[in-house]
């Protein structure tokens, strides 16, 4: 069986920050890492298209916000990024969009952070890849298209294997970057009748993981239906459109939607998200399929409404092509962020990374990187 130093569960911006901060610091841990997903990226991952080479739609977040002044270790990270191109400021319009499908400059400061927006290029996942591959003397393997069903906390190790358990891997220290195996949604979900990491150590072994998993039992999270949509070509270039339509509350309320994200695409056509907000009705392995549909038919009608402010764009519809339905199950946390000196639970030698962790940024892309920074400083500083 592979036994590494360290697994960490979840290749999203929090898990590719911790690894990429690890190798900075010099760390020479031998690292796993596993994600359930094809790739890296996580909520800030990017959908390809087989049948087309160069098509990269942002289906999660399109962009984030940094504050002002952010910690010199998390400075430290994104530099390298900054001067590869690899994350840069997205300096395209932002608008908002009214209850009369109405279009003009965006002011909220969701729409607008004040420090404006960054993203990936040439994609948001590129973000997390290039961290994953930062030089260093850490050995790091990837493991994609595994998801991590099953926890055992043995004496001085930790067990994980996939739901079949066809997959094991052993591991001295364990971070879960994701609430999946932590929180009791996952339960109605994936039909699972534990919450795994409860499972894996008894209450009151870990006086830490015990709090730590009180806490996450009561936190709650917002769903996203995300559709997606190649506008086919447009004769415009990429300043043209902008890159985020906000609705403004009454017009959320109207056609339960979040915002409209355009992304010009290397061969001239554009691709076009729309972020559902959730309708109300939970969702199970039985419920899925149809919930799907009904988003999607439900946002594909409503698009001529949504567009009618950007003639170029509306008329492309009728050479449009849905591309199906993402549902972010737990898009954003809202609520009981995990305090950060429960980071780090020494006992059972299992650490949280995420955007559920308490900071700056908290719930946002920001919140993620900060978290994995933090914890690999910790991580490094106790080895
Ligand atoms: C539609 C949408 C729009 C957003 N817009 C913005 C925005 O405008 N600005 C902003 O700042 N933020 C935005 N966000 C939030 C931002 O994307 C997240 O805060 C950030 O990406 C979270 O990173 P993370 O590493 O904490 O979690 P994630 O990206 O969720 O990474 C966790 C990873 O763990 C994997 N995983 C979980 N459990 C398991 C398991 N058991 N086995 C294997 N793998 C597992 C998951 O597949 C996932 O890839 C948005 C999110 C969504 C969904």
């Amino acid at each position: 069986m592979t036994e590494v130093d360290l697994a960490v569960i979840g290749a999203g911006l929090s898990g590719c920050s911790l690894i990429g901060r690890l190798q900075q610091l010099g760390s020479d841990l031998n690292i796993a890492l596993i994600e359930a997903g094809r790739g890296p990226g996580g909520r800030a991952a990017t959908r390809r298209r087989r049948e087309q080479g160069g098509w990269l739609l942002n289906h999660g977040a399109p962009g984030f916000a940094l504050s002002d002044s952010i910690p010199e270790s998390m400075e430290a990270l994104l530099v390298p990024l900054r001067s590869a191109g690899v994350l840069q400021r997205d300096e395209r319009a932002v608008l908002a969009l009214d209850a009369q499908a109405g279009l003009s400059p965006a002011n909220c400061p969701e729409a607008c952070p004040d420090g404006g927006w960054w993203h990936g290029i040439p994609c948001m996942a590129s973000i997390c890849e290039v961290l994953l591959d930062a030089p260093g003397s850490m050995q790091l393997s990837r493991q994609f298209e595994t998801r991590v069903r099953w926890l055992e906390r043995r004496q001085d190790h930790w067990l994980l294997k996939n739901e079949d358990r066809s997959w094991c891997l052993k591991a001295k220290r364990l971070v879960l970057s994701g609430t999946l195996l932590a929180h009791p949604r996952s339960l109605k979900m994936l039909a699972w009748n534990d919450v795994p990491l409860r499972s894996a150590v008894e209450e009151g072994e870990d006086v830490g993981l015990d709090a730590a998993l009180s806490l996450l039992q009561h936190s709650q999270a917002e769903v996203r239906w995300n559709l997606m949509v190649d506008l086919g070509v447009l004769a415009l270039n990429g300043e043209q459109l902008p890159a985020q339509i906000w609705l403004k509350d009454a017009a959320k309320e109207r056609w339960k939607v979040e915002r409209l994200v355009l992304q010009p695409q290397s061969d001239a056509r554009w691709g076009l998200v729309v972020h559902g907000l959730d309708t109300g009705e939970a969702i199970t392995p039985e419920s899925q399929g149809r919930l799907l549909a009904q988003e999607h038919q439900r946002l594909v009608e409503l698009l001529p409404e949504l567009l009618q402010g950007l003639p170029v764009v509306s008329a492309a519809l009728d050479q449009a092509t849905p591309l199906g339905v993402m549902r972010w199950g737990a898009s954003r946390p809202l609520d009981h962020p995990l305090p950060k000196e429960l980071q780090w639970c020494p006992t059972s030698a299992v650490g949280f990374c995420g955007d559920w962790i308490e900071g700056p940024g908290f719930g946002r892309a920001e919140g993620a990187i900060l978290s994995g920074v933090n914890l690999a400083e910790q991580l490094h500083a106790d080895r």
